[in-house]
């Protein structure tokens, strides 16, 4: 049984890394003998393939991302140490790197997810996560400014914020404009409309972009909406104000919704 997490503490224990933040992970995959090449993909981020003795990351050229590119050599180092006996090659793309998989495989869905927590905890370990949101609110500055120090991308510090964020929030996934998957912090108390296979709600701020490719600045991130506008509420709560910040991934027309109240 795998326990991806405490895996990727040891990793940095034995490289004796205190500050993720200033490790290449390119660095770490050399140092385990696997090769990182860069290489035209079609339709995925990234991969592992496995030899006999010898491993072999190729991470697609046309990602610009830098904090998408230190996600997927982690996740790939994670399939390396966890599942590079079982005979699959991992082909990533958005939807394995992004927690929504869709692949019908249990078993790669499995670990898909375990290789996602070991480049979570590896990049961003959750005793230092927690230190920077201690007491704080929920925000679209405080992912940004978690995701800037850390190098992370701001869809995985979203997640971090729903497994241990201390203040409630739902979040949706939308791709070509239909809601794929949502996930919710524990203590999220409303019901989600059922919306799943659907358009987005035609007045949230993620219908906007993708009904009129509206894409909000940084300053204008948090947008209002109304409690009714993803959640099913008796009509006397319907207008309580509720907030959204979308995050717009245009290249693959994908759009993650946060959803919270003050
Ligand atoms: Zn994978």
């Amino acid at each position: 049984m795998n326990n991806p997490r405490k895996l990727a503490l040891s990793l940095l224990e034995d490289f004796g890394i205190t500050n993720p933040q200033d490790v290449d992970v390119i660095d770490i995959a050399y140092a385990l003998n696997i090769p990182v090449r860069h290489n035209q993909l079609k339709g995925c981020e990234g991969r592992i393939t496995h030899a006999k003795n010898q491993s072999m990351i190729t991470l697609n050229n046309s990602e610009k991302f830098i904090t998408r590119q230190r996600f997927t050599i982690a996740h790939e180092i994670g399939h390396y140490l966890m599942h590079r006996k079982e005979p699959i090659n991992h082909n990533d793309d958005i939807s394995s790197l992004s927690w929504f998989n869709n692949k019908n495989n249990l078993e790669i869905l499995k670990q898909e997810s375990e290789a996602n927590e070991f480049a979570s905890e590896l990049l961003l370990p959750t005793d230092q996560f927690l230190i920077c949101i201690e007491s704080q609110y929920f925000s679209p500055e405080l992912i940004r400014s978690v995701s800037d120090r850390f190098k992370v991308s701001r869809t995985s510090v979203i997640h971090r914020f729903v497994e241990h964020g201390n203040h409630p929030i739902c979040v949706f996934y939308t791709r070509n404009n239909k809601v794929h998957y949502w996930r919710k912090s524990e203590f999220f108390k409303y019901y989600i409309k059922n919306i799943t296979k659907l358009p987005p709600p035609g007045d949230s701020v993620c219908a906007e972009y993708f009904n009129e490719n509206t894409i909000y600045p940084n300053e204008e991130s948090k947008q209002e909406i109304s409690k009714s506008t993803w959640l099913e509420v008796n009509n006397e709560y319907a207008n309580d104000i509720f907030y959204e910040f979308c995050l717009v991934h245009s290249s693959v027309n994908l759009a993650i919704s946060v959803i919270w109240e003050d």
